[in-house]
């Protein structure tokens, strides 16, 4: 039998004096360094969308895609699109692209 045995550390000092720290909204295990009080998820999630994808949507949307369409078409939520798009509202990004248009013009 195979076994593995993971030692997790602090995410600030590498500490390994940790402690259960309830739960994440979705549900990861939260941890507390008992050195230095910092909270942390103890194994988190990383990247779920890879960069070729990413740019691939970001593509769409340059091509007057809707956020809707898009979360309809590549199943990413249209909140995902406008966080990439680097605002609370992608309408307001496209917009100001707009501006910067008429401004040049
Ligand atoms: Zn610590």
């Amino acid at each position: 039998m195979l076994s593995t045995t993971i030692v997790h550390v602090c995410a600030r000092c590498g500490s390994e004096r940790l402690r259960k720290n309830g739960h994440a909204i979705n549900g990861a295990q939260r941890a507390k360094c008992l050195d230095c009080e910092r909270t942390f998820i103890l194994q988190p999630r990383g990247v779920r969308y890879a960069e070729p994808f990413k740019a691939q949507v970001l593509a769409a949307y340059q091509d007057r895609m809707s956020i809707r369409g898009i979360q309809r078409t590549f199943g990413v939520c249209y909140k995902t699109v406008m966080r990439w798009l680097g605002g609370k509202s992608g309408s307001s990004a496209r917009l100001q692209g707009h501006a910067l248009a008429q401004r040049a013009g």
